[in-house]
């Protein structure tokens, strides 16, 4: 019925997230809100572990891709599940470290690391550095000299693969920013520099294609490109590949017309084709890695808002304006995300009405949806807008000063706050 398991309705008709009642979650919390269902994000989680297990023998890791939802909660619930954590910034280093999650199963990428961060990655003992560029391999090899240490590394390339996606989403096509490009054969050049650097230590190859992606396809010729990769360099460079990272990306569903594939129809298909092309090619299969982010929590994750002025221009369109907007969900202003929206103590009226979902910022483009489907909505009602769990709280700023919401994480119907609200005073708490 609805765009996530973790979503029901109970007798009064209200929504429930993980048992609990939303209209009661935006009373004792206020709003906006974001929740979150804990055995939802505990599932998906599972579900590509075992689909590792179940495919591919258990030679391989998921790493929660942590920009998607970051905060210590989320990381030792990732530790509690077996899996790894890939970070991108010394800021959510620091936050899953001080969450108490082991470094040696934590990636770190990012395409123009600090050499602060470099450093305490190699100071915190961090298991994978994924290396962007050249000088980035030169000041990493430095930097593990000065501490002694050797590094190990992956390197992340540009495999030329076009995910079928909105192209802001889209990482694998030679015109990014990110990785090392296949076709013009610095990926090689890169494994050849890294192979010669002494406290370096490449243990493999990394892409990432996208995110957002249905077609199964598109993973399946990213693994097989990459190993074509492998295979030129174990024969012009005698170096072998022992670890494939093949990123994340994973559709969800955000509106009911999506269908995503089921997250272990992934696996069966690219662990076949891993086992395939590494007979052909001759190559030692290696360890997989996959970097799960949205597809671990989008769906789990919901936003609770307090309906206000609601404005009719006649013939054009009618403004419906939350208590929240694009500085808690940047999406719709970024890339013009869709999301389904209901009203939470309404979860089945019949939606009649079209409504532009708009924030409270200065901003025009400040929206969280145009025409959306909604029943005649009143003032002071509560909007849920689901599927908001990745790429919410952990974009969300504040714009026109704006405290950033609480998360509220849910498990079998009882609530506990895992991020506070923010108040005023911690808004202004740097301000000299
Ligand atoms: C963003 C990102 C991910 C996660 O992407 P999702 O679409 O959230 O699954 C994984 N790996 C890397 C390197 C990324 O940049």
């Amino acid at each position: 019925m609805f765009v996530s398991d973790a979503l029901g309705v109970n007798q009064l008709d209200h929504l429930t997230i993980g048992g609990a009642d939303t209209v009661e979650l935006a009373a004792v919390y206020g709003t906006p809100l974001y929740v979150m269902d804990e055995e939802l994000i505990r599932k998906n989680a599972r579900a590509f572990r075992e689909s590792i297990e179940q495919y591919y023998d258990g030679n391989g890791h998921v790493a929660f891709a942590s920009k998607a939802f970051c905060c210590k909660e989320i990381c030792r619930i990732m530790q509690q599940e077996g899996l790894w954590l890939d970070v991108v910034s010394g800021g959510e280093l620091y936050t899953a470290l001080s969450a108490g999650f082991p470094a040696e199963n934590i990636v770190f990428h990012g395409n123009n690391k600090s050499v602060e961060e470099l450093a305490e990655a190699l100071n915190k003992n961090v298991g994978r550095i994924v290396v962007d560029h050249f000088f980035e391999l030169e000041l990493l090899n430095q930097l593990a000299l000065a501490a002694g240490k050797t590094a190990d590394i992956m390197l992340r390339v540009k495999p030329g693969v076009e995910a079928h996606t909105h192209s802001y989403i889209q990482t694998g096509q030679i015109d990014s920013k990110f990785g090392f490009a296949l076709e013009t054969g610095e990926a090689l050049e890169a494994i050849r520099q890294a192979i010669s650097l002494p406290n370096l230590n490449l243990r493999g190859l990394h892409c990432h294609i996208g995110s957002q992606i249905f077609e199964i396809t598109s993973f399946t010729i990213a693994a097989r490109v990459m190993l074509g990769l492998a295979a030129q360099a174990k024969s012009q460079l005698g170096w072998e590949m022992q670890e494939l990272n093949l990123g994340g990306g994973f559709g969800i569903k955000y509106l009911s017309e999506h269908t995503p594939t089921a997250y272990e129809d992934y696996m069966k298909a690219v662990s076949r084709t891993i086992r395939d092309t590494c007979r052909q090619l001759n190559l030692a299969l290696p360890c997989i890695m996959i970097e799960p982010g949205r597809s671990i929590v989008g769906s789990a994750g919901i936003t609770l808002y307090t309906i206000g002025a609601i404005k009719e221009i006649p013939g054009i369109r009618t403004y419906l304006s939350v208590d929240g907007g694009m500085a808690d969900n940047p999406r719709y202003a970024l890339y013009q995300s869709e999301y389904e929206m209901l009203l939470a103590a309404r979860a089945t009226a019949p939606k009649t009405e079209r409504y532009t979902v708009a924030g409270r910022c200065c901003e025009s483009g400040d929206l969280l949806g145009k025409d959306i489907p909604l029943p005649k909505s009143q003032v002071g009602e509560v909007l849920a807008v689901l599927a908001t769990g990745a790429y919410n709280y952990s974009m969300a700023s504040n714009y026109n000063r704006l405290p950033k919401p609480a998360v509220v994480m849910v498990k079998g119907g009882k609530a506990r706050v895992v991020v506070r609200r923010e108040t005023y005073e911690d808004v202004a708490s740097h301000d000299i």
